[in-house]
């Protein structure tokens, strides 16, 4: 079909459970690669480094940003996050999908530069619940929840950029938006190009 794996990006909120319905996809489709990052947050309790995160200092970050290390690369809440670049291109070539799950800025830089790919937006059902589940969480402190909550704001007004949005009311359903927005995607003529160039050389040689 395409020889190409389809660059998937996940963007939302901090919270609305990004993590959380990837876990539930990824557990469906294993062969699709998770693309770890970079950041120079430090670790939360259970996080291991090279699973979750690459995590470093911002000297090494920086370092890896002067060398085109990474596809995309953003502040955010204080903290620096990155794509490493290799990886997602190497998977994308062998035929792999890949997904990036990060903050809008981010995205928008991946979609300026890889146009193909998919972006989709999680959005929570009601900023309230968005609240109750990153307080619930439990992972930061008061301050750190409500600098997110407030970029929460500035994040959605972006979501109309995006091409698809999954609200993750419960995770099955939210699972189950991601899986056939990817199907979707995958069997759009665009993606399908060269499987229907293919197909019709094949007719016009045999006619
Ligand atoms: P993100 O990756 O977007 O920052 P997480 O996946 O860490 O968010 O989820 C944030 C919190 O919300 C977690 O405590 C998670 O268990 C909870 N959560 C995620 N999805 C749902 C849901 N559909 N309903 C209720 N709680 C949820
Ligand atoms: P957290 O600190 O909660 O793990 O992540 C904070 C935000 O950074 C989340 O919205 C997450 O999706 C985003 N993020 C994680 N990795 C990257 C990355 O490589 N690039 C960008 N731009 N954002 C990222």
């Amino acid at each position: 079909m395409n020889n190409k794996g389809l660059l998937i990006v996940f963007s939302g909120p901090s919270g609305v459970g990004k993590g959380t319905v990837l876990k539930e996809y990824l557990k469906k489709y294993p062969d699709t690669a998770f693309s770890v990052s970079a950041t120079t947050r430090s670790p939360r309790e259970g996080e291991v480094d090279g699973q979750h995160y690459y995590f470093m200092s911002r000297s090494d970050f920086d370092r890896l940003v002067e060398n085109d290390g990474f596809l995309e690369h953003a502040e955010f809440a204080g903290n620096c996050y990155g794509t490493p670049r290799g990886p997602v291109e190497e998977n994308l070539q062998k035929g792999i999908d890949v997904v990036l799950e990060i903050e809008v800025q981010g995205a928008l830089q991946v979609k300026e530069k890889c146009p193909d790919a998919l972006l989709i937006f999680v959005m929570p059902p009601s900023f309230e619940e968005l609240r109750r589940r990153l307080f619930g969480r439990g992972t930061e402190d008061e301050a750190t929840v409500n600098r997110r909550l407030s970029n929460a704001a500035r994040e959605m007004g972006i979501a109309k950029s995006y091409d698809y949005i999954v609200i993750n009311d419960s995770v099955d359903d939210a699972a189950l938006q991601l899986e056939s927005i990817v199907c979707a995607a995958k069997h759009s003529a665009k993606y399908l190009n060269e499987f229907i160039d293919e197909v019709e050389h094949d007719a016009e040689t045999c006619c």
